[in-house]
């Protein structure tokens, strides 16, 4: 068993908190995401699992055993960094054999095990080559092939794919997703990427000011944000927010109006709504949860909206508008006819509405 369990763990540097009481089970097998914005404390904690950077109140269990003060060595765990670390005068061979030769592991284990690790990631041609006769793709391979040969129980990756361009970055992505149903080792990922965090992790945990926003499987975080920030966080383009303050309606039910919009809350938020009334709060709506209204959508659910750019990007056309006093992004059709400065009707998916506390943030 390789699960990685992480108690009340916390990380001052001096008097600076960086990392605030987190608590999570990462599971057997399970590729873990962190994901958040930078200095949001995730390389923190990532270290604090390797025994990179000590813990300053807390716990870290790997398997059965707490390895708060075990050094990185004895963790059993492969790290994989950014920067691929490689030794720059060794051959690519020598390079994933290296930590296998300092654990005195027998000539015969390390030939095999670097020679499985080549065909899992394909580099058995430039076995004798030198990292600098590498392309950034081939390094981050053999970086990775470098902690394959261990065979952790833990995979450790600090943004490996940083540095690769955005065509190979995507490649190296599918890989690594590749790489994990085949050895199926626990891993550990941290990035600021929000759609390498949505594609890779089986469940991803959102970071912000040292603490843990929500942790779920990457379309739970999508559909059911804990709160405003991991909705804002998590979509591209961002969700969109608009302050709007809650009416009771004489039909019994409740309306969202600013100056640019007056919705019915649907029935499925009017029990959480219900509480605000005459009080404003924030809602959230997707990009794609918006689109042109036509007559088979209730008027209620209608607003108008001013088109103030147009990106057509082929597969979608985002539509920029100003709605009342907020700006909102709309999704629709790639051939869409609208223009600049064109007034149009939109309608939202009610199913898809979001609804958010004003003060704290936590979704309604
Ligand atoms: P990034 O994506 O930019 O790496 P991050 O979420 O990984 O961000 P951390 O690297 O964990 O963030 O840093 C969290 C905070 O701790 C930052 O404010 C950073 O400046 C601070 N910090 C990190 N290492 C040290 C250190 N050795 N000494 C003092 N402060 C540090």
């Amino acid at each position: 068993m390789a699960q990685v369990l992480i108690q009340s763990l916390n990380k001052k540097f001096d008097e600076v908190h960086v990392v605030k009481d987190v608590n999570l089970e990462i599971r057997d097998k399970e590729f873990m995401v962190f994901v958040g914005p930078s200095g949001c404390g995730k390389t923190t904690t990532l270290r604090m699992i390797a025994g990179l950077e000590s813990i300053t109140s807390g716990q870290v269990m790997i398997g059965d055993t707490v390895v708060n003060t075990l050094p990185p060595m004895d963790r059993d765990i492969a790290m994989v960094f950014q920067n691929y670390a490689l030794y720059p005068h060794m051959t690519v061979y020598d390079n994933m054999a290296f930590g296998l030769k300092m654990r005195k592991f027998a000539k015969d284990d390390i030939r095999r095990r670097v020679q499985d690790a080549a065909d899992i990631l394909d580099i058995r041609d430039y076995l004798h080559r030198k990292p600098r006769q590498l392309s950034g793709g081939q390094r981050q391979r053999v970086a990775l092939g470098r902690a394959i040969v261990r065979h952790p129980r833990v995979f450790l990756f600090d943004e490996p794919l940083s540095n690769l361009d955005a065509k190979l970055r995507v490649q190296m992505r599918i890989e690594l997703r590749k790489l994990h149903e085949r050895l199926g080792t626990t891993a550990v990922y941290v990035t600021h990427d929000q759609v390498e965090a949505m594609t890779l992790g089986d469940r991803v945990v959102v970071m912000r000011d040292g603490r843990v926003q929500q942790v779920g499987e990457p379309l739970e975080l999508y559909y059911q944000p804990a709160n405003r920030f991991v909705a804002g966080f998590l979509g591209s383009p961002a969700m969109n927010f608009a302050t709007v303050r809650i009416e009771a309606d004489p039909g019994g039910g409740f309306v969202a109006a600013n100056e640019g919009l007056r919705l019915t809350v649907p029935p499925r938020l009017t029990d959480r709504v219900g509480p605000y009334a005459g009080r404003e709060l924030t809602l959230g709506i997707r990009p794609e949860d918006l689109h042109i209204a036509d007559a088979s959508d209730p008027p209620d659910l209608v607003f108008d909206a001013v088109v103030e750019v147009i990106e057509r990007l082929g597969s979608e056309a985002l539509l920029v508008m100003r709605v009342g006093k907020d700006a909102m992004v709309a999704s629709v059709e790639p051939t869409v006819p609208a223009r600049m400065r064109d007034r149009l009707r939109i309608a939202i998916n009610p199913e898809r509405l979001h609804a958010f506390d004003m003060e704290t943030g936590a979704a309604v």
